[in-house]
């Protein structure tokens, strides 16, 4: 068994809860080509609002590969709001990497095949679960709370093709040091901090795999090499929401960078 892996968020939520990963080229996870697309993707969601769930809708929810506990199935089932966060995330996908990876949303998980499903959770984890691509398991959850917002979503997916947090890079111990709250040790946070080898490019502060200065569970400090590097990315507020360390707001140019890297383009 391997130890739970757990991510938090910019937002000060639980990200990721799942096993540690295997990495597919020892010391050098970020590189892990997992997939050759396209990938089917399938959204477990409420179909019929305010509805319990009719028999239609489970053989359609069924056929997209969705796990329908007996009691309660709509638990496992994306609100409305959730599901169009989860489209505006494939459309953010679209837009910056369907070069390098195709992602196909379908109404049917196909035979025997791989595929990445979203499933909602119970209260503030958005996780996804394992990094890029297992040998052994067909379903490649993303779990989502009501509460996971696009970007943070495009994260999950970044994760389920195999990129590693930005902050795990061998760089991180000229860069910050990082303090723990009570909270974030007895959630094992230290976890979300391990160096996890290179990475393709320089260092990108602005990338959506890094998490913010603070929150509930740690506080980034950053060291003169940190300070010197944020200054040269020309970030003079490390701590704004929509242009600094943790943004969710948009695909950064090193986020780019590594996809390409990873995955090439498509002819
Ligand atoms: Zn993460």
């Amino acid at each position: 068994m391997r130890k739970p892996w757990r991510v938090i968020s910019a937002s000060g939520t639980v990200l990721m809860l799942a096993a540690a990963p295997a990495p597919a080229r020892a010391g050098n996870v970020m590189r892990a080509r997992t997939w050759t697309g396209p990938v089917t993707v399938t959204i477990c969601e409420v179909l019929t609002p305010g509805k319990s769930l009719s028999e239609e809708d489970r053989k359609k929810l069924l056929a997209r590969g969705c796990d329908l506990p007996v009691k309660d199935p709509e638990t496992k089932l994306l609100t409305p709001t959730a599901a169009a966060h989860v489209r505006a995330a494939l459309g953010v996908w679209k837009t910056n990497y369907e070069k390098n990876i195709v992602l196909t949303e379908a109404d049917s998980a196909p035979t025997g095949g791989r595929y990445i499903r979203f499933s909602r959770v119970e209260g503030e984890i958005c996780s996804s679960v394992g990094l890029g691509k297992s040998s052994t398991r067909i379903i490649h959850e993303v779990h989502v709370a009501d509460s996971c917002g696009t970007y943070t979503l495009v994260h999950e997916l970044m994760h389920r093709v195999g990129i590693v947090h930005e902050h795990q890079r061998k760089e991180q111990v000229s860069y910050f040091t990082v303090k723990y709250t009570a909270l974030g040790n007895s959630l094992g946070a230290s976890d979300q901090f391990k160096i996890e080898g290179d990475k393709s490019g320089s260092y990108d502060f602005r990338s959506l795999m890094h998490y913010q200065l603070s929150n509930k569970y740690f506080t980034i400090t950053m060291l003169p090499d940190g300070e010197k590097a944020l200054k040269a990315q020309g970030i003079t507020n490390p701590a704004d929401k929509s242009n600094g360390v943790g943004q969710r707001v948009a695909v950064s140019a090193g986020d780019k960078a590594a996809m390409a890297d990873l995955y090439g383009a498509h002819p």
